[in-house]
């Protein structure tokens, strides 16, 4: 007998309408559904026709998970891998999974659909023939802080997923970090009811976000514009300033690790010139 599929389908960022033909066709076939939340996915499940045997698969239990999922394609039954929203593994669980049924030889294909950081890059109108996705910053500041300031030189458009709980503290840190003048976008609730895409500099973006309560609500994708020549040759510049007064004190390895943290300046490039 030869070995079932896994099938990774994506599945709507918030607008039922947009589970494909294909997807919902593919999850009325499989025999067996690995859901991130089997109550999440119930709705959209019973609206898909899909009969077969729900099994959560999270974070927390996607070892165990795995290999159970990985019996049953060895038995010869398709699987279909759903997240709570979008494309699974993109912030998602999933990819231990993935390993698992492909080190085991069975074929993996993806049914592919919605995924918030390319329907936000879609609509942003920043450059994204190169775009680097972040995913979630840190929950702490100081964490948070110390990620966006390695991405300060950056040229690629930047993207992260942000949620309500912390838009707010991420745009204030953003702004910080990269100034109130680099151009970013803010797409709240794609394809839902209060859908709102707001483009303007961090500084102005971060003031109307803050001072309107309703813009605080639902799920985020901040895009960032990447940095431009100009910036990032103005990092190097303060990163070999900085680099060059540590050296006084300390080894060269010392003072270009602290002076890349400080300044954003990519570290290799501080020893030249
Ligand atoms: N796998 C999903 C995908 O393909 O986009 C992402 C899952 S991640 C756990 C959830 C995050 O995605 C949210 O916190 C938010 O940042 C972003 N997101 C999901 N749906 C969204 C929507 N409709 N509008 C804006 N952002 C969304």
């Amino acid at each position: 007998m030869s070995n079932g599929r896994l099938w990774v389908v994506a599945t709507p960022i918030g607008n039922l309408e947009d589970l494909s033909p294909r997807a919902r066709e593919t999850l009325r076939a499989v025999g067996l559904i690995a859901a991130e939340d089997t109550r999440h996915s119930a709705p959209l499940l019973a609206q898909a026709g899909a009969q077969a045997r729900a099994l959560a698969l999270h974070e927390h239990n996607e070892h165990e998970q795995a290999a159970r999922i990985v019996e049953h394609l060895r038995g010869g039954g398709d699987v279909a891998l759903i997240s709570d929203a979008g494309t699974p593994l993109v912030s998602d669980p999933g990819y231990r999974l993935v390993r698992a049924a492909r080190a085991a030889g069975c074929e993996v294909s993806p049914v592919p659909g919605p995924c918030a950081a390319i329907a936000a890059l879609s609509v942003a109108g920043l450059a994204s023939d190169r775009f680097v996705f972040e995913g979630f910053l840190p929950a702490k500041s100081s964490a948070r802080r110390e990620r966006l300031q390695s991405l300060v030189a950056e040229t690629r458009t930047l993207i992260f997923y942000e949620s309500s709980h912390r838009i707010l503290e991420s745009l204030a840190d953003l702004r910080t970090v990269f100034g109130d003048a680099r151009e970013a976008v803010l797409a709240r609730e794609l394809t839902k009811l209060f859908e709102t895409i707001l483009a303007a500099p961090l500084g102005e973006l971060a003031a109307r976000v803050e001072a309107d309560a309703n813009q605080q609500r639902g799920e985020f994708v901040v895009l960032v514009a990447g940095a431009s020549g100009e910036d990032a040759e103005a990092e190097l510049a303060e990163g070999r300033r900085v680099f060059a007064l540590l050296r006084e004190e300390l080894p060269p390895a010392r003072a270009a690790k602290l002076a890349a943290a400080i300044t954003g300046a990519p570290r290799k490039r501080l020893y030249e010139g």
